[in-house]
């Protein structure tokens, strides 16, 4: 089968407790995700409950409507995964029965010390015509049936199961399929606005429908998606996103943290141990937040050598030598107050760089002079500080992650500023 222009990929998640507060349902995300990879656009996604008439009326109204389907979960032993007996029901084949299926069962029982409990035996029936996909992780195999006009594929629900089968056994398949070769590349900044973002590229969206640009703004990081898709090759998809990133770079200067995957405190890892520096930090509002974005990085300690939380007045006198009259004087959600901690972490923890934050994470405690989402940030160093001030918008947890993300930006800026003078 060769995919049509006009050919609407489907998406079914099965399972009743994905309609219930209780379970997140993310294999739509992922799919979508690995299938927007290989050039594929989802034009529907359906959660359905394991019901069989709804189950049913979901299968009926995906084939008819859609070239290929993928579902995901019901494949499994007990009476409510219903998945395989419905599709077989809806597309009118039999369940066949495969013996070297029910072996690999039995045997996955065997290596754990089990016998395998009678139930699983439905999980070696196969729908007529379709191929079984081989699951590492689990007992249930995929089914993947290919008709003349449709694709059919049946992964099992438990992410960790479905994942490396779509890796392993999926993703060849529909590569052949796919009409494109994509490229795709994301830049992230985290000091800009996407307004400012914007104004700075707008000029470069190209015209081209075979490249496009799509701007993310998450809190604290705006993400630019480039995606090129070629006929030809994945060499000419590539060049055709190196061409438009190198200019987005080139407008974008410093602002850009990474356009390689790497996540924020992951550049300023690297910075601090390519250089042999080492840093420790001192958190008011974050509450340790830095400390464990920063210690979330593998090889960490190379260059993470403290972190303090000093949430009251008393606790930013005693463990970090703020003078009880700045305090007084300007207030702990200061400037000067910022700076103080920043210093004062550096030289208790003898580091290179020392950062304090200090702020109204909210939603109470604001006043018209220091509003809700006020954030002092300060760097030391050597010979000087900076420090900036900010005001977030959002809830606590926004406002505390955008304080991080501030943080470890300007030690990424002067760690890279440092790097080329
Ligand atoms: P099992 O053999 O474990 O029963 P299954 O293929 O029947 O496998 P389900 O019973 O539908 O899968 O789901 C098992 C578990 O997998 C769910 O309880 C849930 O934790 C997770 N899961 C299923 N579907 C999804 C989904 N769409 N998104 C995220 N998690 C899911
Ligand atoms: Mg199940």
């Amino acid at each position: 089968m060769r995919l049509r222009k006009d050919s609407k990929i489907e998406i079914l998640t099965i399972g009743s407790e994905l309609l219930t507060p209780y379970f997140q349902e993310t294999n739509s995300q992922y799919l979508t995700q690995r299938l927007n990879d290989l050039g594929m656009e989802v034009s529907f996604k359906s959660v359905v409950g394991d019901d069989r008439e709804n189950l049913l009326r979901a299968i009926n109204e995906a084939l008819s409507r859609s070239q290929i389907i993928i579902a995901t979960g019901g494949l499994g032993p007990t009476k409510d995964d219903r998945t395989r007996e419905a599709f077989a029901e809806a597309l009118h084949r039999k369940l066949l029965f495969h013996k070297n299926i029910l072996k690999k069962i039995e045997e996955r029982f065997k290596r754990r010390g089990l016998s395998m409990p009678a139930v699983n035996r439905k999980q070696a029936y196969i729908i007529e015509g379709a191929a079984a996909l081989k699951n590492k992780n689990g007992t249930a195999p995929g089914i993947w049936l290919e008709k003349e006009q449709q694709i059919i594929g049946l992964l099992p629900g438990p992410p960790h199961e479905l994942k490396p089968m779509f890796e392993e056994s999926v993703w060849p398949r529909l590569q052949k399929l796919s009409r494109f070769h994509v490229f795709r590349k994301v830049i992230k900044t985290a000091s800009l606005t996407e307004s400012q973002t914007e104004t700075f590229i707008t000029k470069l969206y190209p015209e081209d429908s075979s490249l496009q640009i799509s701007t993310l703004a998450c809190p604290g990081q705006i993400e630019i998606h480039l995606t090129a898709r070629s006929e030809k090759s994945l060499a000419q998809a590539k060049n055709r996103v190196s061409r438009l990133e190198k200019k987005i770079l080139e407008r974008l200067k410093d602002h850009v943290f990474s356009s390689n995957g790497e996540e924020l405190e992951e550049v300023v890892g690297r910075l601090l141990r390519s250089q042999k520096k080492t840093l420790a930090v001192a958190e008011s509002c974050t509450g340790g937040l830095l400390g464990d974005r920063i210690t979330n990085v593998p090889g960490s300690s190379y260059y993470f050598l403290q972190g303090i939380v000093a949430y009251s007045n008393q606790a930013k006198i005693d463990a970090l030598g703020v003078k009880p009259a700045i305090l007084i004087q300007q207030g702990a959600v200061s400037s000067e107050v910022a700076q103080a901690m920043a210093r004062g972490i550096r030289e208790k923890a003898e580091s290179h760089y020392g950062l304090g934050i200090t702020g109204i994470a909210g939603p109470s405690g604001g006043s018209p002079q220091k509003p809700v989402g006020l954030v002092y940030i300060a760097l030391a160093w050597e010979n000087g500080i900076e420090v900036v001030k900010n005001r977030f918008l959002g809830n606590r947890e926004k406002i505390k992650f955008q304080a991080s993300q501030i943080a470890l930006d300007m030690l990424r800026e002067r760690l890279q500023k440092k790097h080329k003078s």
